[in-house]
């Protein structure tokens, strides 16, 4: 039960609008991803983890893994500007969103984005990248990213986009009905590794599954995202230590 509570606590502490730490992390400067383990001691992770996020995808192991099997449903209810991230929220009773892995049952607690992608494939990053974090009753996590690249004007993602909050520690009320099936592609085949986050305290055992289908977003939109985020933030790639990636 402790272990529960921790692994909650550091979801909280990593996903929270405010943060609850008193140290301060960023992707520039002094808090700049490199930095990030210096920053506060429950931050070693980020420095002395072997097992962290994102990576680079090059060589993989076929394992013949079945398409993605997820049961999202039910739209989210609030985006939030971070300062970090564009994040959006569920209403805290919201089971209805599940995903299948490892005979277990995950459920959808949040997603956000990265400019440009975190995960990088055969050394390229996509112009942006999502994040649908999963967790399951023991507070284990599970990451689904969606990649994007520019070309047509992607409609749901427009309509979070028009509630963006243009400042940091600000949240909207999503008012439209979010179809989350349209912000995953149709063919869901994935490259799956273990991982972290890849925002501090970097807690590992995150199991990370990358859907190898992009989707698009119009330029414009990719836009409106970098300018509210004013910089990038993406974590650099991190070292495998002898990890596999399979598919
Ligand atoms: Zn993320």
């Amino acid at each position: 039960m402790a272990k529960k509570f921790n692994r909650i606590m550091l979801l909280t502490l990593a996903l929270s609008p405010l943060g609850v730490s008193a140290a301060h992390w960023g992707y520039e400067g002094q808090e700049a991803p490199e930095r990030w383990g210096d920053l506060d001691a429950a931050w070693q992770t980020c420095h002395q983890g072997r097992n962290q996020s994102p990576i680079n995808i090059t060589h993989t192991q076929p394992a013949h893994l079945r398409p993605l099997q997820a049961r999202y449903s039910s739209g989210p209810d609030s985006l939030l500007n971070n300062g970090h991230t564009i994040q959006a929220n569920f209403s805290e009773n919201n089971n209805k969103n599940t995903l299948s892995l490892d005979g277990e049952t995950f459920v959808l607690k949040q997603f956000h984005f990265h400019a440009p992608s975190e995960n990088t494939i055969h050394g390229k990053h996509y112009p942006m990248e999502m994040h649908l974090v999963n967790q399951d009753a023991d507070g284990e996590i599970a990451v689904v990213a969606v990649m994007f690249e520019v070309g047509n004007t992607n409609p749901e993602l427009e309509k979070l986009w028009h509630v963006m909050p243009p400042e940091a520690d600000k949240s909207s009320a999503i008012e439209t009905t979010i179809n989350l099936n349209a912000l995953l592609p149709k063919q869901k085949t994935y490259w799956r590794f273990s991982g972290s986050l890849t925002t501090p305290p970097c807690t590992e055992g995150v199991r990370w599954m990358v859907l190898k289908h992009p989707l698009t977003l119009s330029r414009t939109q990719l836009e409106l995202f970098t300018k509210t985020m004013r910089h990038a933030n993406n974590r650099p790639v991190q070292k495998l230590h002898g990890r596999v990636v399979i598919e």
